[in-house]
């Protein structure tokens, strides 16, 4: 047996939706399938939605266009991705790293310890597909005293009037809160269509747009699609017209477009992502939630409460008292089992680039408990349940074997 960490989704629908582009639109880059993309992603978020070419470009737009830069502080969770980071580290902005809590989400109170008068956006994280908590999120940063510290020091921060919130919803597209769906949580909200996500255009990212009155969501849309665009107000396609030819450059913008035949893959899988693809994730999340519960060795991962529901994109098991030594042991076994696993993830400020700009491990103790003994096990559409019954088994045999 050898059973994958991940396999991108790549059936007839979505042969057959990148036939169409090729054969029947004809169109390679932005035109109407990331139009119909957007329009897709939409009808779950119930925001207008723009499309990219990565999370890290989506979050890096966004930052750009509030005129995040030198001296702005941006304060994400310890226990993420290095992209969290980097999207702000990218514009020359300061990343303030803060401790999570025990399901793996940004602590609203370390935020709130955090704030200063230069932070200008905090980027929570939904690990895995759970949601961070943020009615406490936002009790701390609509409190008046912070509200009272903020510096808007652009005309778009002047009208905001308080710190952005931009949800890393790198593996939530399809979680709810408070019966809310993902991309209304917070201001702007960031999905990831990379190749290992929940819906994947090989490079993909979206950013569903729910900023607040009198930012009207249409006209920001607009404008973020020029800004992706070189700062052109008119794409090829729309200028594929007769007659349309006439553009202008109408701000500084980036080169991240998604093209149309990557969005042709993501768009296969979103037609039948709640309908199919999401409930099948869920159905293979709760039969290793049945699986470990007989293990009082297995802590397992955050997946619905009474205001919650997780995307179920990563399994992230814990193995209750393994340090890192033996997690990594009971990594080996499983590997030599067939089955492929991962971390998710090593803190940033164990990597290099962190260590040398200061971070360090120490400051984060729960990044570092949970780190320490965590194991995300395989799942994604094409894993079947014979399977999920088999990476089960090795994972306790493993467990078991270097107790
Ligand atoms: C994958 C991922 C990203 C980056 O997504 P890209 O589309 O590859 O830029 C950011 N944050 C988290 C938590 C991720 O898992």
């Amino acid at each position: 047996m050898a059973i994958p960490f991940s396999l991108p989704l790549i059936d007839d629908d979505v042969i057959a939706e990148v036939n169409d582009a090729l054969t029947n639109t004809g169109w390679l880059t932005t035109g109407p399938k990331v139009r119909q993309l957007e329009a897709e992603i939409s009808a779950i978020t119930g925001t207008p939605v723009l499309c990219v070419n990565s999370w890290t470009s989506g979050a890096m737009l966004m930052l750009r266009w509030l005129g995040v830069g030198p001296g702005d502080e941006v304060i994400i969770p310890a226990y993420t991705y290095s992209a969290t980071a980097l999207c702000a580290m990218n514009l020359g902005a300061t990343v303030v790293m803060v401790d999570v809590l025990d399901d793996f989400t940004i602590d609203p109170a370390k935020v709130a310890a955090a704030i200063t008068p230069r932070t200008k956006a905090v980027i929570p994280v939904d690990m895995g597909g759970w949601p961070a908590d943020y009615d406490s999120l936002h009790a701390v940063l609509e409190a008046p005293d912070v509200t009272a510290l903020y510096e808007g020091a652009t005309p778009r921060q002047q009208k905001l009037g308080r710190i952005l919130v931009i949800t890393d919803a790198a593996h939530s597209i399809g979680s709810t809160y408070k019966g809310r769906p993902n991309g209304q949580f917070t201001d702007a909200t960031v999905f990831s269509l990379h190749s290992v996500k929940n819906v994947t255009t090989g490079e993909g990212g979206a950013i569903a747009l729910n900023l607040p009155a009198p930012f009207d969501n249409e006209e920001e849309y607009t404008f973020l699609k020029a800004l992706a665009l070189n700062g052109q107000n008119k794409s090829a396609f729309e200028k594929n017209v007769p007659g349309a030819w006439r553009y202008d450059i109408i701000d500084q913008g980036l080169k991240i477009n998604m093209p149309d035949l990557n969005a042709a893959v993501g768009l296969a899988q979103i037609r039948k992502y709640e309908s199919q693809l999401l409930p099948d994730r869920k159905r293979k999340f709760e039969l290793y939630l049945d699986g470990f519960a007989q293990y009082d060795w297995a802590i397992l991962p955050p997946y619905r409460d009474a205001e919650r529901e997780s995307s179920a994109h990563l399994f992230l098991l814990r193995v209750r008292d393994a340090d890192e030594a033996r997690r990594d042991r009971i990594i080996t076994a499983i590997s030599e089992a067939g089955v492929g696993v991962n971390v998710h993830y090593i803190p940033m400020a164990m990597l290099t680039l962190f260590r040398e700009r200061g971070y360090d491990i120490a400051d984060y103790p729960k990044t570092y408990e949970l780190y320490a003994n965590e194991i995300t096990l395989p799942l994604y559409n094409t894993l079947t349940e014979d399977q999920v019954a088999e990476v089960i088994h090795a994972v306790a045999t493993a467990v078991e074997a270097t107790a």
